[in-house]
């Protein structure tokens, strides 16, 4: 898991960049689907199955832009100082989880070693 360092800003003064998680459409495929569907999924599934797929009625909103398409990214230069620090503040408690997450990680590697640091 990645933390995203990015997150809507709309109450800072900021500017609009389109969402690159879902290119601005504002809905992703449903995340069971992330890595798109085989062919042999494809034939297991029924009629009804295939057109809803079709129709994007397993596509979910979006996570990041909350289902708009855009970001509002803060715009630093017209930030007041205790905006910015906000969001400094914000950007360190990001890394401190991303940061946890991939210790995490490293331990279960560990573990799958055999309790031995690779
Ligand atoms: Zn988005």
């Amino acid at each position: 898991m990645i933390a995203r360092a990015r997150r809507s800003h709309p109450e800072l003064p900021h500017r609009w960049i389109i969402c690159d998680a879902c290119r601005g459409e504002g809905r992703r495929d449903h995340p069971a689907f992330s890595n798109g569907i085989t062919s042999s999924e494809w034939e297991e599934w029924d009629q009804d199955d295939r057109e809803n797929y079709m129709r994007g009625a397993y596509d979910v909103g979006c996570n990041d832009c909350g289902g708009s398409g855009k970001i509002a990214v803060p715009d630093i230069g017209r930030c007041t100082f205790a905006q910015k620090r906000e969001l400094v503040l914000e950007r360190r408690a990001l890394e401190r989880e991303a940061r946890e997450d991939s210790a995490g990680e490293r331990y279960l590697r560990m573990m799958e070693n055999g309790g031995y640091c690779s």
